[in-house]
């Protein structure tokens, strides 16, 4: 579903991902962790090509993301071509970036009726049976600012979801959330996982990456120092740079 080779990124002469090859197979959680600052978040915004990556290939689902290749060469796709790639990719941030003036069914509703040009019936209850599995069908009606933090989240998963995504992806989708409410946000994570959702998942949860994940990758200077069945690389790190992250987060 994703496959990494050799990704560059730099922003001017900072050097952010310095040769990235990691593979996702489709219906695989693979969890990234490593220090502020290590390229996660640049990483996961080239896989949907928010980053133009300056060396390297980016597959997604096959499809090689931004470009076309032709003949050993390859050609930049156009605009309308990069967001006809996008809407395959869900994409969940720390900050939940609900729309504030629409309703929790507006927010979910918006991208299937403005993006896929869905009929609004049709889209309304797509979006009343995603906010019934995220455990939120009767805050429909409500506004973000009535919500939790934990409720949020949970209604960006559910607007994510509505586009149909293959791929999701998460950036510390529990890093701005109160602790209590942290757990919520996990279990609509773990049921989307159970059900077969290929995702990507930047996090400091290890004990989610533990249960869910089926890889865990460690990045630390815009590189993959380590990665692994998660258990392995949590209880048996190779790298001293790995042993140091984890005593101070475990
Ligand atoms: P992480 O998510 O692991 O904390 P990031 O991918 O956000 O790391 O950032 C990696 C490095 O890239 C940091 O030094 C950050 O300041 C820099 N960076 C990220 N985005 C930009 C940008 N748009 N312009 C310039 N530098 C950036
Ligand atoms: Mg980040």
């Amino acid at each position: 579903m994703v496959l990494a080779e050799n990704v560059h990124k730099s922003f001017g002469r900072l050097e952010v991902l310095r040769g990235i090859d990691l593979e996702v197979r489709r219906g695989e959680v693979m969890c990234v962790v490593g220090p502020s600052g290590s390229g996660k978040s640049t990483f996961l915004r080239c896989i949907n090509h928010l980053e133009k990556i300056n060396g390297g290939r980016l597959w997604v689902n096959g499809r090689l993301m931004g470009y076309r290749q032709h003949g050993g060469r390859l050609y930049e796709l156009r605009d309308s071509q990069v967001a006809a790639q996008r809407r395959d990719i869900g994409m969940v941030f720390q900050a939940f970036n609900l729309f504030p003036h629409m309703s929790v069914l507006g927010n979910v509703v918006e991208a299937p009726v403005r993006v896929k040009r869905e009929p609004r019936a049709a889209a309304r209850e797509t979006a009343m049976e995603l906010l019934d599995k995220v455990g939120l069908a009767d805050k429909a009606a409500s506004f973000p600012r009535q919500l939790s933090g934990g409720q949020q989240q949970r209604v960006a998963i559910a607007r994510a979801l509505a586009m149909r995504p293959e791929l999701m992806l998460f950036d510390e989708p529990t890093s701005a959330l109160d602790p209590e409410l942290v757990g919520e946000v996990l279990d609509v994570m773990k049921d989307l996982a159970r059900e077969g959702m290929t995702m990507v998942v930047v996090t400091h949860e290890m004990g989610f990456a533990r249960e869910v994940g089926d890889s865990l990758v460690f990045m630390d200077g815009g590189v993959v120092v380590e990665s692994g069945a998660p258990k392995r690389v949590l209880t048996d790190p190779q790298h001293e740079r790995t042993r140091a992250f984890l005593s101070k987060v475990l």
